[in-house]
């Protein structure tokens, strides 16, 4: 009884001994590591990298089991193996590290400090009109149930998808945003990409979603939109050209059912910030549209 009194006596000692050591520093260090390993379970838990934990624990298991029961031949393999495993992981599972990277990339705390630290990227008076020339043009198609499949640009450049598609360098009208989507045109195929709120190209490939949660009902040009905005920052509108709705993709995740004020708001509050939701609201006032529901999203 003794002896386990003095055992907890000097355990707890320790421990307040720690405690009083216990400094701002390690705080921040103990916060990042929880961080750091939150991130890592989120990775293997939403990827296939869950699988491969597994076939990982296995093979450690029998390495120890080996190392125990001396099966040399065995041990010898499964040592030769494991000390490669951080190669094979990286290359295994390069797509999705790319991802979880980017996503770091993409957060608002590193967009906040990327943008103070190099000034604002946007020009908000051109982007402004980007976006109202694509709401006017995503009215006209709608009402001509013709299709389109518009990117607007943000922190992650996406120069490989513009090589895919024909350079147009225009100012972003809705009439010609409108034109390129005309089903008759030699562009209106693929993807249109705006790029300091200027349209940079059309006709692009666009990355398809690989997620298996999308619905059945949507085909190419929505898959595209939501893999678009999977792989970027990027701010995807699409028209359906056989239901004439208007949808959003932003990180992964498709919204339905925009109309011309939802549209406007939404883009302004993505691409703008809550400024520019004011004026883009002060505006849609000026011109009488925003007395319209906000539903149907
Ligand atoms: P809709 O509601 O307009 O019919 P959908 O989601 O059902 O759209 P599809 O009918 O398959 O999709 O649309 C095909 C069109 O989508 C193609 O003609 C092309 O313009 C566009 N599209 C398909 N895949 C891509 C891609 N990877 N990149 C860019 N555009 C694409
Ligand atoms: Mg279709």
């Amino acid at each position: 009884m003794g002896t386990f009194i003095d055992t907890v006596t000097r355990t707890g000692g320790t421990v307040l001994d720690l405690l009083r050591r216990f400094s701002f520093k390690d705080a921040i260090d103990v916060a990042i590591v929880t961080l750091l390993l939150y991130a890592l379970i989120k990775l293997v838990r939403d990827t296939r990298a869950g699988q491969l934990v597994k076939g990982i624990i296995l093979l450690v298991a029998l390495y120890l089991l080996s190392f125990y029961g001396d099966l040399l031949m065995l041990n010898s393999i499964l040592r030769a193996f494991l000390q490669s495993t951080v190669i094979m992981v990286v290359i295994l599972f390069q797509p999705e590290i790319r991802k979880a990277l980017e996503q770091v990339g993409h957060s608002k705390a590193v967009q906040s400090i990327t943008s103070n630290l190099g000034g604002k990227s946007r020009d908000g008076a051109e982007t402004r009109a980007a976006i109202e020339g694509v709401v006017e043009a995503t009215a006209i198609l709608q009402q001509l149930r013709m299709g389109a499949l518009i990117v607007f640009e943000r922190q992650t450049k996406l120069g490989e998808i513009i090589s895919t598609g024909t350079l147009v360098d225009a100012g972003p009208s809705g009439q010609l945003i409108a034109n390129i989507f005309f089903n008759k045109a030699p562009l209106h195929d693929g993807g249109m990409i705006i790029r300091g709120g200027r349209v940079c190209a059309a006709g692009c490939i666009l990355p398809l979603t690989a997620s298996d949660s999308v619905s059945a009902e949507l085909g190419t040009r929505h898959r595209a939109a939501i893999g678009m905005s999977e792989n970027s920052d990027a701010v995807v509108v699409v028209v359906s050209e056989e239901t004439g709705q208007i949808s959003i993709a932003v990180g992964g995740k498709l919204t339905r059912n925009y109309n011309r004020v939802t549209l406007s708001e939404t883009l302004f509050a993505e691409l703008i910030g809550a400024e520019g939701v004011a004026q883009g609201n002060g505006l849609l006032g000026r011109l009488g549209l925003n007395k319209g529901k906000k539903e149907g999203r």
